[in-house]
């Protein structure tokens, strides 16, 4: 049996399925994934160096204007197929949750409810000082054409500079948010993992908690990323092409 059949098989008999997703999946919505070269302004810089506190403290409107300049791809991204057979798998009365590492909002606008964002979105900022998240004016957020170096907004209870809701390298995850998501994929029968490349830890682990948790675990990847194990199903190819057939033929959506 090839991995696409043996895929197929274990999906038809799953009533808990868990995706976890990466930038792969909003890669042809027109975001870039982490490993794409940054471009314009930024193209001189290393996104392990731009996203993380440290650059924040050193040259705050450089961080800021990168994230409106982010905010603003994604504004304009729609969900794609892919987020789409996500979202129709749950209307078929399976038990569906995502787990994505995406900063974007786009399973969301796919219509998809149970979703675990593990390092944050770029919904809301919060503050760099009191770390209390803060309601913008849409006007604050007046997002430039091109990319730009902005002085991020003060924070309207104690005046620090507000940064966005997201973890950078360097930061802890959010405890409840990880300890909900190791939970939920532990009590799962499959997790389709689309589209990440398995390098960001600790939301690397993931697959390999589905696995010790007797899971199978279907890859969706232009690259095989597979941890080599028995129970790993590699389906090479496009999100937006590979897991609507994949999800069709096992699931009839
Ligand atoms: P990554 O950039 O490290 O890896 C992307 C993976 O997607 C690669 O394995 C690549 O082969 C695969 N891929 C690319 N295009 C694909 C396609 N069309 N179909 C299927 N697979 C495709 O991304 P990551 O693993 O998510 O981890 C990096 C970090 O970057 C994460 O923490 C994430 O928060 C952040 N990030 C988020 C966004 C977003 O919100 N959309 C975008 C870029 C980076």
């Amino acid at each position: 049996m090839s991995d696409m059949e043996r895929a197929i098989a274990a999906l038809r008999s799953a009533t808990s399925i868990v995706f976890f997703t990466g930038a792969g999946i909003s890669a042809e919505s027109g975001i870039p994934t982490f490993r794409d070269k940054l471009t314009g302004l930024w193209s001189t810089h290393d996104p392990g160096k731009l996203e993380t506190a440290k650059a924040f403290r050193e040259n705050p409107a450089l961080v800021w204007g990168f994230y409106l300049w982010r905010r603003n791809q994604i504004n304009q991204a729609k969900p794609n197929a892919a987020h789409l057979a996500v979202q129709r798998l749950a209307t078929t009365g399976r038990n569906v949750a995502v787990i994505t590492q995406n900063i974007d909002d786009l399973h969301e606008r796919a219509g998809s409810v149970d979703v675990a964002h593990l390092h944050g979105s770029l919904k809301s900022p919060k503050c760099f000082a009191c770390h209390r998240t803060a309601d913008l004016q849409p006007s604050q957020f007046d997002l430039p054409q091109h990319a730009v170096e902005r002085d991020p907004p003060r924070c309207p209870r104690c005046n620090g500079r507000l940064r966005p809701s997201i973890i950078w390298f360097g930061e802890d995850l959010s405890t409840v948010v990880w300890k909900s998501a190791v939970a939920t994929v532990q009590s799962c029968q499959v997790l389709v993992s689309v589209g990440t490349s398995g390098i960001v830890t600790p939301a690397a682990e993931i697959p390999q908690i589905a696995l010790s948790s007797g899971a199978v675990v279907i890859h969706v990847n232009l690259v095989d990323v597979s941890l080599g194990t028995p129970n790993e199903f590699m389906i090479i190819g496009k999100a937006t092409e590979a897991l609507p057939a994949l999800l069709s033929a096992a699931c009839g959506i």
